[in-house]
């Protein structure tokens, strides 16, 4: 009859096994072993490697998909601010808004109060490499005015993400 295996050896034969590549010999002893060794009998029907702390893992997705927001965020905001000084400045009156809804995705209410500091300090820092380039003239004292109508914007769209988030929590 088969010999007893260590658990190392059924680990190492499993995988043989389970494509059916295995011999008969193995399969039997690998069959026998799982048999009365839960751990390897767990890892032959739970897949590969033995799950991992779920909870673990989504926080990780959740912290990567925060950082890939934030940096839409900043992106978004500084695109916003570029386009000030263009003809397509009427964009941020929809840009702005879905800006805020992904503030809220990423501070939730925290929000509230992060989009206008953010604002203000992504617009005093554009301004001030605008005019470190020393590109173009700058409407230097208009920015300020532009940012706190953003920041209106932006705050229209975290409430309603927010509202929104609210109401399917609720319905949930
Ligand atoms: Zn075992």
């Amino acid at each position: 009859m088969a010999h007893e295996i260590s658990c190392q050896i059924c680990q190492d034969l499993l995988p043989l096994v389970q494509d059916g590549i295995a011999s008969q010999d193995s399969q039997a002893a690998v069959e026998a072993h799982l048999g009365c060794c839960p751990a390897c009998r767990a890892l032959a029907e739970g897949g590969p490697p033995p799950p991992p702390d779920g909870q673990k893992l989504l926080r990780h997705t959740r912290q990567k998909l925060r950082g890939f927001l934030l940096i839409v965020l900043l992106a978004g905001i500084l695109f916003g601010l570029e386009l000030t000084s263009s003809i397509d400045l009427f964009y941020n009156s929809v840009l702005m808004p879905t800006l805020g809804a992904v503030g809220y995705l990423v501070y939730r209410w925290k929000a509230l109060y992060r989009m206008p500091l953010l604002m203000l300090a992504l617009c005093a820092a554009s301004a001030a490499l605008k005019l470190l380039r020393g590109v173009e003239p700058v409407d230097v004292a208009a920015l300020p005015v532009w940012a706190m109508i953003y920041c209106l914007f932006a705050l229209v769209g975290v409430l309603i993400a927010g509202l929104l988030h609210f109401a399917l929590k609720k319905e949930g």
